[in-house]
């Protein structure tokens, strides 16, 4: 049986997207697969207005298994509303779909968004498959997102040693013939929590790792072949040093964890990018907060003792990213 996303309360990112170029600001697409994490993003949403992509990965749908991530993506719209927040506009998204089958099965099961990335393909294959995708989902008034160029970095079933700036001189031929309704693209961001390695960066002055700038002449140069087209950035944690910290306190051992710093994205939300891909930073805030939990209460052992201030930093952590880096407050009233 086909469920339509607006039955489910849910929105797809048209209109919100149109809106965020036009007025300089990002949406954040939060991924998530289990309920504290849900509820960190809807409270933080619903407590700055802010419109939300709740992502599901294909590692998610394998995690979680996808019938209950959507009946909790419904159930979240309701508990927006509960919270007082009462016209909430949340994005149900597939990130990095592989194939025509998938998104398909994400559209006919209620998703309002789906991503096709056939990145990795030959360009005409990369067209042909995001067209097929777009015309399907388009008879559902489902939003697609497609991706040219490939980021580095490792998340979940995507990765690549390397990365290839998305070609400018390829971007008009591609959105016109697949008419995809955003474009993610590479100009530096990178998944996961290892974004550069030591080599890649240079040293402040007190020996901190500062990873390579983005490439914003690529930006501005796709943005003036697509004036006011929505563009998608992945891989975009700032990885928190914080985080990393608490965690390596705490009995953990991520050396050199570096990710994107936050005065770079704060300035390509304010471009055409219109949707900020954050996952590290939502993984890195649960576990820092978990560890610090039980090494300095060893005699606990319920979930909730641990999960509680797990829960309370990520909600911390995606508050701050809407007001301070992506802009997205209050536009969602
Ligand atoms: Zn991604």
């Amino acid at each position: 049986m086909k469920v339509s996303f607006k039955d489910l309360g849910l929105v797809n990112t048209r209109e919100m997207f149109a809106k965020a170029v036009k007025g300089g600001y990002a949406i954040p697409a939060f991924n998530f697969n289990n309920m504290e994490q849900l509820q960190a993003i809807i409270q933080a949403s619903a407590e700055t207005k802010s419109p939300v992509i709740l992502q599901v990965s294909k590692g998610a749908r394998n995690y979680a298994n996808q019938t209950l991530l959507r009946y909790m993506a419904q159930g979240a719209v309701e508990y927006a509303k509960e919270l007082g927040w009462k016209k909430p506009q949340i994005v149900l998204h597939l990130d990095h779909g592989d194939s025509y089958e998938l998104c398909k099965s994400c559209v006919d099961f209620g998703f309002s968004s789906v991503m096709i990335d056939a990145s990795s393909l030959p360009y005409e294959e990369n067209v042909k498959l995001t067209r097929k995708v777009v015309n399907y989902a388009h008879k559902y008034d489902v939003t697609v997102e497609a991706e040219l160029g490939v980021l580095a970095g490792v998340e979940d079933e995507v990765s690549s040693a390397v990365s290839h700036y998305t070609k400018p001189e390829e971007v008009i031929d591609f959105v016109k013939k697949t008419k995809c309704d955003s474009l993610a693209i590479s100009i530096g961001t990178s998944h996961g929590a290892y974004k550069f390695t030591p080599e890649q960066c240079t040293r402040d002055k007190d020996g901190k790792l500062v990873p390579p700038p983005l490439a914003f002449d690529v930006l501005k140069a796709i943005e003036k072949k697509l004036p006011g087209f929505p563009i998608v950035l992945h891989g975009s944690s700032s990885v928190p040093q914080e985080y990393v910290d608490m965690c390596n306190q705490f009995g953990g051992k991520l050396p050199n964890a570096i990710g994107i710093p936050e005065e770079q994205l704060r300035k390509a939300a304010k471009s055409a990018v219109c949707k900020i891909n954050i996952d590290s930073d939502s993984r890195l805030a649960m576990t820092a907060a978990i560890r610090k939990h039980l090494a300095e209460n060893p005699g606990h052992f319920d979930p909730r003792q641990y999960l509680k201030p797990a829960r309370e930093e990520m909600k911390k952590m995606y508050i701050h990213k809407i007001i301070n880096v992506l802009g997205s407050n209050g536009k969602a009233r």
